[in-house]
Formats: structure tokens, C-alpha cells, sequence
């Protein structure tokens, strides 16, 4: 994927996450990884309406959030936890989204760490293959400093599964590409909200 491509896939992907509800209000960001050594990825700008970008709302961002090229926009906020995400565990696409239940579902578990699902087929949607497997989704605190909360979720962040919740705020998510990141939000998703309905029935 050329980077007038990956720009592409940013601006649509931020435009369907819209119209799901899940950055309203110019809330989250998104990036994919164009180069790893140097690590350089694109980023979406700070403070524009998610669902109506255009790519020249796209910023190219090399090491230590530094902008790449001339631009009168600024990058996201939180630039900072994605070139963490990158650097710990090398993905090719990290996603960012301020869905309802995303914050809900860690005011559901408000005296716990984590969230586990298990049992569920749409698990297989986060290449875990196993059905009877335990899904751990660290619950990370909010903190107020976006270096402090960058340090927090780059500790939280591990292998076993591919994304963590931030209390009352949202969902960090990444996958190998950016397809499979989207996928991951996807089912993320899914299952917060089955849990949350569930939390209902009882
Ligand atoms: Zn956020």
C-alpha cells in the first residue's frame, strides 16, 4: 500500500467508524505504519469532524512526533501512544475509537483490571481459534497527562490480545494491517456490546 493509498483507507475508515458512532464529536485517531526503520506512519489531524476528512487531513509523522512534512494541521493528541504502540509491538495499523460501549463497558467492570470474554464464535475474529479460550482485555486508567497515559497503555499493551480499554474514554486496537485492525475494532465491539446486553438480561 503507497501512501496516497494509506491516506485513502484512513479517511474511509474514519468515515464508517463515524457513522457508527464510535468518533463522534472530531474524538479518536487513526494510523497506519509506512516505514519501520526509521518509524515513520500516517496519523489523522487533530480536532477535525471524523466522518468528512479529506486526505490532505492525513499527517505523515516520523520518531518522537515529529511532523514529516508542512502542514497547518496539527496532529492528533495522543500521536505519542500510537509511535509507543508501534515501537513495542510493531503492528502496521493502530485504531483509536471513543465508542459508547467501549467506556461503558469499563463503568460495567469499574473495580477490575479486565474484562474477559470467552466462549463466543466472533472471538475467532481476533485470531484466537479457540472457542473455550479466556480473553483478557486490560482495563487501563485514564490518567489526565498523555505521556503518562502513553506510558500506561505502551505497559498494558502485550501480545496475548490485540488491544486494551481505557476507562470511561475508549478502545486502543491494532492488527498487522490495516484491515485487520479494523477488524479488530470490529469485534471488540461486538463484544463489548454483547456483554453489556447480557449485563441487561440478568
Ligand atoms: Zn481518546
Amino acid at each position: 500500500m503507497n501512501l496516497n493509498q494509506s491516506r485513502e483507507t484512513l479517511v474511509r475508515t474514519a468515515r464508517e467508524f463515524y457513522e457508527k458512532g464510535w468518533m463522534l464529536g472530531t474524538s479518536g485517531n487513526l494510523s497506519i505504519r509506512v516505514s519501520e526503520s526509521p518509524l515513520q506512519f500516517l496519523i489523522t489531524a487533530s480536532g477535525l469532524d471524523k466522518g468528512s476528512l479529506q486526505a490532505s487531513d492525513i499527517l505523515l509523522m516520523g520518531e518522537n512526533s515529529q511532523l514529516m512534512e508542512s502542514a497547518q494541521l496539527k496532529p492528533s493528541a495522543e500521536t505519542s501512544i500510537h509511535e509507543g504502540v508501534y515501537r513495542k509491538l510493531g503492528p502496521g495499523a493502530v485504531y483509536h475509537v471513543h465508542s459508547v460501549s467501549a467506556a461503558l463497558i469499563t463503568q460495567l467492570y469499574e473495580d477490575k483490571t479486565n474484562v474477559s470474554f470467552t466462549g463466543l464464535e466472533m472471538i475467532k475474529g481476533l485470531d484466537i481459534w479457540d472457542t473455550s479460550a479466556v480473553v483478557d482485555v486490560p482495563i487501563l486508567e485514564n490518567l489526565p497527562s498523555i505521556p503518562d497515559l502513553a506510558s500506561e497503555i505502551v505497559r498494558g499493551a502485550d501480545r496475548s490480545v490485540p488491544g486494551v480499554l481505557i476507562r470511561r474514554h475508549g478502545l486502543y486496537a491494532w492488527g498487522a494491517n490495516p484491515f485487520e485492525a479494523k477488524r479488530h475494532v470490529e469485534i471488540f465491539e461486538y463484544l463489548f456490546q454483547y456483554n453489556i446486553g447480557l449485563a441487561k438480561l440478568r
